[in-house]
Formats: structure tokens, C-alpha cells, sequence
């Protein structure tokens, strides 16, 4: 059986990354998102073992103890990491997998497995960013700074990608992914 391929997906919060990722599972059969670790508290419908696996941080230290992350980074005050065991199976397995997670576990991810492949999602600009997270309505005005500031150094890696895809017109920037990701499903 052919092992599966990994997609590392990048880009800063409010560029529609997840929005993407989502439209790119329905048009993908053969892939799956793995589902990261974080102790990040729950947001407001957000589900354990679908959206996260919601963990203490003495839980997550005892993973990374254990040495049971292929990556794992400090993001947003939190932690966040990606179970090496979840990712092996899947590939074992002959699925395609794809991560949704920052700069920093990208390039430890890299550094792993080479034949990984970085895309990153950019904005058109900093304020069509800004926009969004205001209107995603879901952090308070000061995490929005925060995640400003943090979209800003994520974006100083996005020349480190296979590919960047700018995410000014969503159907556009699902083709682009699509055609990377699972070229026979293209639109011709
Ligand atoms: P959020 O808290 O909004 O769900 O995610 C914040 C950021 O954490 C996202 O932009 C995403 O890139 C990053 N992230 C999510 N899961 C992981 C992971 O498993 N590892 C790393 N390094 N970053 C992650």
C-alpha cells in the first residue's frame, strides 16, 4: 500500500485557514486532519477529540516527556502539538494527512519528516486581517492585538513554505490548495 503523503498547512489566525482546511477535506476523500493537542481552554462549541484534544498542561508536559509530539510550540500563550503516533498511523494506513498548525511546528515538522509539504496561507494585507478577526467575534479586543502582533511574525516565515497561497478570494484559493494537495480532484 502506498504510504500516505503530509500537508503542512500554516498562515496566522483569521486568514481562513480553518475555513479552507475544512472545504479541501470535502473535495479530498483521502484526507484527514489530524486533530492537534492544546491546553488551550474549549471555545464555545468547540468539541474534545474533534476540534482539539483538550489537555491539562501537566498532561501535555508528560507528552512531551514522553516524547509522544512530532512537534509541538508555545503559541498564543498555550500549548499546542501534534501526537507522532496519530499522524504514523494514518500515513501507515495509506491516508493523506494534514496539519493545521504555526510556523514553528512547521519547521520541526520538516526537520522530521522532509517530505512533508509547507503551504502557507497569506493575507491580501494586515487590516483585511485585522478585519476578520473583529468580525470572527469570538476574542476579546485585547487578544486581537495579541493575535495581531503574532500574525505579523508568522507572516516573517511564510517565504519558508513550499508554496504560498494568497486567501483574497476563497474559491480561488481552495482551487490553488486543491491542486496541490489532490491534483485529480481539480477543476480542469
Ligand atoms: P486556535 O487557538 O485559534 O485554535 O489556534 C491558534 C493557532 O495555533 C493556529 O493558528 C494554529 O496554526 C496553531 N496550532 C493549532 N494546532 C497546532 C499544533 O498542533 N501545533 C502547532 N505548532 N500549532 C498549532
Amino acid at each position: 500500500m502506498r504510504r500516505g503523503r503530509l500537508f503542512v498547512i500554516s498562515g496566522p489566525s483569521g486568514v481562513g485557514k480553518s475555513s479552507l482546511c475544512r472545504a479541501l477535506l470535502d473535495r479530498c476523500p483521502n484526507l484527514m486532519l489530524s486533530v492537534s493537542c492544546t491546553t488551550r481552554p474549549p471555545r464555545p462549541g468547540e468539541e474534545d477529540g474533534v476540534d482539539y484534544h483538550f489537555l491539562s498542561r501537566e498532561a501535555f508536559e508528560r507528552l512531551i516527556a514522553q516524547g509522544a509530539f512530532l512537534e509541538w510550540a508555545h503559541v498564543h500563550g498555550h500549548l499546542y502539538g501534534t501526537r507522532r503516533a496519530d499522524v504514523e498511523r494514518a500515513r501507515n494506513e495509506g491516508r493523506d494527512v494534514l496539519l493545521e498548525i504555526d510556523w514553528q511546528g512547521a519547521k520541526q515538522v520538516l526537520a522530521r519528516m522532509p517530505d512533508a509539504l509547507w503551504i502557507f496561507i497569506v493575507p491580501p494585507s494586515l487590516d483585511t486581517l485585522r478585519e476578520r478577526l473583529v468580525r470572527r467575534g469570538k476574542d476579546a479586543p485585547e487578544v486581537i492585538a495579541r493575535r495581531i502582533q503574532a500574525a505579523q511574525e508568522e507572516l516573517a516565515h511564510a517565504d519558508e513554505a513550499h508554496h504560498r497561497i494568497v486567501n483574497d478570494d476563497f474559491a480561488r484559493a481552495l482551487e490553488e490548495l486543491v491542486s496541490l494537495i489532490c491534483p485529480e480532484r481539480a477543476a480542469s
